[in-house]
């Protein structure tokens, strides 16, 4: 039973019927000009027409990437050295692709400002609006928390942006296909977290934003980003966004609102992020005198996958840098799992997972030290 959908998704079969001819009959490079290459153009061109009507942008607008993390670093990377020094506002929530990204221009001595959330894990739109300066160049904040699941409210940061003259970049690598998105100049998604392949995504781009390419090489991708184009991928992408249902959102609403009230009956267990205003299939929660980790690995011997936090932080013994920017003490991060829902998730599995959840957090206290 898959609760690890944060971190990757099934690819559709539907998905894999659309890309399997791009690998064995139309495997053309889409640069080629014969019948081969203009079949590989034409299916890049018609994917970039299907993402951008999605999200209402022009096609020369939909920059393809390897994924989520190229397409942070492009924006960011690309919006500084587009300006070559200047001030950058982000969130200390952010994911690591963004995060580490702000440590690099830190060290080629960009100033950063990293905002504090509250509890739920907003960022303070007061405390933005104060720190925008003269030589501020970007705002990055997520959309949505991968940890969490909070939604920013990116509608109020893009007019604040608007209003200050300053560029605004999120990160919708997790709210994508799930919340809609108004209002950036530069959007990053990605394909893996909606029933896509791997290795693909975009950067969603406004033609005003002038960006400096992060690899040289040929001129594909509006000479942004050199490199052969993932034909299949990119096929994947579109037709994941395709079968994305607002159904679907609905119905995973209703399965992590059940799961939560469910868990939430377990004494000292509390849930992370806010109640309402959280991704559909986010179900982050602790419990007292709990080691995350130890209930994971019980989940796991029974045959249910979940996450102790995001999958780059799940091999660190570092506890979450989003749940100490939260307010929880070191402790109370280690005792947390993250339970993340598809639209293949049903009622069964849900009630498999609270059974088990409840057995081994009981199992767990009673051989806890504390
Ligand atoms: N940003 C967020 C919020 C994510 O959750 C992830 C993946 O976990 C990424 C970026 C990285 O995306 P990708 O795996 O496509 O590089």
């Amino acid at each position: 039973m898959y609760f690890d959908n944060g971190a990757t998704t099934q690819v559709d079969p539907e998905v894999v019927k659309a890309m399997l001819p791009y690998f064995t009959k139309k495997y053309g490079n889409a640069s080629s000009l014969h019948k081969y290459g203009r079949e590989a153009r034409k299916a890049i061109e018609d994917a970039r027409t299907i993402i951008a009507n999605y999200l209402n942008v022009k096609p020369s607008e939909v920059i393809f990437t390897s994924g989520g993390t190229e397409s942070d670093n492009l924006a960011i990377k690309g919006v500084a050295e587009a300006h070559g020094k200047g001030h950058i506002i982000t969130s200390s929530i952010e994911h690591h692709a963004v995060l580490n990204t702000c440590k690099h221009l830190e060290k080629k001595g960009f100033k950063i400002t990293y905002l504090p959330v509250d509890k739920y894990g907003f960022v303070d739109l007061n405390k933005l609006r104060e720190s925008i300066r003269k030589d501020t160049i970007l705002v990055s904040i997520m959309h949505a928390n991968n940890e969490i699941g909070t939604i920013e409210p990116i509608e109020e940061i893009s007019k604040i942006c608007r209003r200050e003259g300053v560029l605004f970049h999120t990160d919708a690598v997790q709210s994508f296909t799930k919340v809609p998105i108004k209002g950036p100049d530069l959007i990053s998604i990605s394909s893996h977290k909606i029933h896509g392949p791997k290795g693909v995504g975009a950067l969603i781009k406004k033609e005003s934003v002038k960006i400096v390419r992060q690899n040289d090489g040929g001129n594909h991708e509006f000479g942004l980003r050199a490199g052969t184009e993932n034909v299949p991928g990119i096929v994947g992408f579109a037709k994941a966004v395709q079968l994305s249902k607002p159904s679907h959102v609905q119905e995973m609403t209703k399965l992590r609102d059940y799961i939560i009230d469910k868990i939430l009956k377990i004494p000292d267990s509390w849930l992370n992020g806010h109640r309402e205003k959280r991704l559909c299939n986010n179900i982050n929660v602790s419990f007292k005198n709990i080691e995350g980790e130890s209930l994971l690995l019980y989940l796991d011997s029974k045959g249910i996958a979940v996450s102790t936090g995001s999958a780059c932080s799940s091999h660190e013994l570092k506890p979450s840098h989003v749940l100490m920017a939260i307010g929880l003490r070191p402790e109370e991060a280690h005792g947390t799992i993250r339970i993340t829902l598809s639209r293949f998730n049903t009622k069964e599995e849900a009630d498999t997972l609270i059974k088990e959840v409840e057995a081994g957090v009981e199992k767990l206290r009673r051989m806890s030290p504390w």
